[in-house]
């Protein structure tokens, strides 16, 4: 039978089959899978196939095949750098919730944030949520920001998830899909959510309660079905939308607008930071790229850490 994985637990994993009915399965044999070392073979999200078996009363399923992954998101151990863990496969689409003030949400995190969900090839949409705060200068902030990313090739909408406005526009956009939100901690993901599927009862904020208690917490992904056929990934206790490994020359290829001007620099290996005749450089002088954009990614390029990561809250 043909399913998708909605939880794991490390052994087992619950599978809702194509006939809408959830099994608890377990993995046949050993897996390995598109070459990733992974602590975790089979991950929420995944698209597998499994035979039911029955012993006594009891139903269970054997998963013996994983269909390739069109994309998955990775939380890598401190310690051991070599070990993966894969929180969620397969999401069609991950909403960044930004916000001006309370909390600020900077330029260059949003733009670190896109970067690795280029790097992931998740399509992102920016929410600029709290609308109904904003004064008039700041609404024509967040409506500067949305034209300079709509430009790059994001969607953008500005929202409220307290009063409502546009909320169901943020539904059509799921319908039929798989999301994740991310942004940072008082940005408004709960209440957005609330506000789209009321009954739905994501587990963060008893996750981050264990947190306090000093308790070790083991935290899995887990996708949720709304009542208007969308699905949604919660991700309960990870901070962050993973971190992925990047080389220095590879971050340019991450922002859209410089990746489509790199044929044009005069030398392959262009970084766009000092070189003669830099096409990228060039389209900043003629503002047909933004300044904000060109910052951020200077500040990736040149910045001290090695890997850069995105230190947000996922929902
Ligand atoms: P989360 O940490 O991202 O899940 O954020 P919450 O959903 O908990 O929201 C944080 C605070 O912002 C709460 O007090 C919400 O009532 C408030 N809030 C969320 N969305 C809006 C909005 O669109 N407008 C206003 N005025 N407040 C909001
Ligand atoms: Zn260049």
């Amino acid at each position: 039978m043909l399913g998708i994985v909605y939880k794991s637990t490390g052994s087992w994993y619950t599978v809702k089959a194509n006939d809408g009915e959830f099994y608890e399965c377990k993995i046949k044999g050993k897996f390995r899978i598109q070459g990733i070392k992974s602590t975790n073979p089979i991950a929420v999200g995944d698209k597998v196939n499994f035979e039911v078996e029955h012993i006594g009363d009891e139903t269970m399923g054997i998963i013996s095949e994983i269909s390739d992954r069109k994309n998955y998101i990775v939380r890598k151990s401190v310690n051991l750098s070599k070990q993966t863990h894969i929180i969620a496969s397969n999401l069609d689409q991950v909403f960044l919730m930004v916000t001006l003030n309370n909390p600020t949400t900077s330029t260059s995190f949003i733009d670190r944030f896109l970067v690795t969900s280029e790097a992931y090839q998740i399509p992102a949409v920016i929410l600029f949520n709290k609308i109904d705060t904003y004064a008039e200068d700041e609404l024509g902030e967040v409506k500067y920001m949305a034209a300079v990313y709509r430009e790059v090739g994001y969607t953008c909408l500005g929202i409220s998830a307290k009063t409502g406005k546009n909320v169901e526009e943020v539904k059509e956009m799921m319908k039929g899909k798989t999301s994740m939100f991310s942004g940072h901690s008082g940005v408004g993901k709960s209440t957005l959510i609330n506000a789209i599927d009321k009954d739905l009862d994501l587990k963060t904020a008893a996750i981050s309660l264990q947190h306090l208690q000093g308790q070790h917490t083991t935290t899995f992904a887990e996708m949720f079905d709304m009542d208007f056929g969308a699905r949604i990934i919660d991700t309960p206790g990870i901070k962050g939308f993973g971190i992925v490994d990047m080389e220095k020359s590879e971050i340019g290829n991450y922002f859209p607008e410089f990746f489509k001007l790199k044929n044009q620099c005069k030398f392959n290996n262009c970084l766009h930071l000092d070189e003669p005749k830099c096409a990228v450089k060039e389209a900043l002088d003629n503002d047909e790229v933004s300044w904000s954009r060109y910052r951020s990614y200077v500040q990736m390029v040149t910045g001290e850490e090695e890997n850069y990561r995105t230190d947000i809250h996922s929902k």
